[in-house]
């Protein structure tokens, strides 16, 4: 069974959740035990949360940026080194994917508001009794591995539903990642690195469908690609 380490962040427990209900087991990758955290683990998935530090990009904070945890970028970009050195399949989620193209060089929207011209609502309040809104279509590019994964639920087409709960999105993409999914106001939705065994990340949140299974299929990629042998690159 392939174990899956999780970054610690508020809302971990569909993340959780949506490895059990996969068949996976979950180690959740606390920041004191350093990048041996990752020693045994199958797989890495990078959560949602906080705004990455934009230094770590070289640019100057925007106003709306006042939410950073300057030790948890330090070890989420650790991680992702330390997992694609090792060829460690990764997931990443909301932050995480921010966090893995960051750490592959690329930068971000530091706030899609004031940044992006025509932008439509991407930072959707969610209602409490509706807590896993569909919000915006993506288009999922057709020669992308995040299509063929999603191959089932989108039936054909090459768009669907998510939802949206961020105020930023990947800019640059980093050097090697292809653009996955954009909104259709062309704001990134999903990157992956092709040369990668599976290193995905996508800008909504998946992990809350796990009751209903919506993004199963995503989930179960990522499961299947961790409980295959390694290609140990360097
Ligand atoms: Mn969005």
């Amino acid at each position: 069974m392939a174990l899956i380490g999780i970054t610690v962040c508020r809302k971990l427990e569909d993340y959780r959740q949506s490895i059990l209900h996969t068949g996976g087991e979950v180690r959740v990758l606390e920041p004191s035990a350093g990048l041996a955290a990752l020693d045994g683990v199958d797989g890495l998935l990078l959560t949602g949360g906080e705004d990455v530090a934009p230094a770590r990009y070289g640019e100057e904070p925007d106003p709306t940026v006042v939410d950073v945890d300057p030790a948890r970028d330090e070890f989420e970009i650790g991680l992702v080194g330390a997992a694609r050195a090792r060829g460690i399949p990764i997931l990443a989620i909301c932050r995480g994917v921010q966090v893995l193209n960051v750490a592959c060089g690329g930068t971000l929207v530091q706030d899609i508001p004031s940044q992006v011209p025509g932008a439509g609502e991407h930072s959707f309040k969610v209602p409490p009794n509706e807590p896993y809104l569909l919000a915006h279509e993506v288009w999922v590019d057709k020669d992308s591995l995040l299509l063929k994964v999603m191959s089932e639920r989108l039936e054909g087409a090459d768009t669907c539903e998510v939802n949206s709960r961020h105020h930023q999105a990947v800019k640059a993409v980093a050097r090697g990642f292809r653009v996955s999914a954009t909104a259709p106001d062309g704001v990134v939705e999903a990157i992956e690195d092709p040369a990668a065994h599976f290193c995905v990340g996508v800008q909504w949140h998946p992990e809350n469908f796990w009751r209903t299974g919506e993004f199963r299929a995503l989930f179960e990629a990522f499961l299947a690609a961790a409980g295959k042998p390694r290609d140990l690159r360097i």
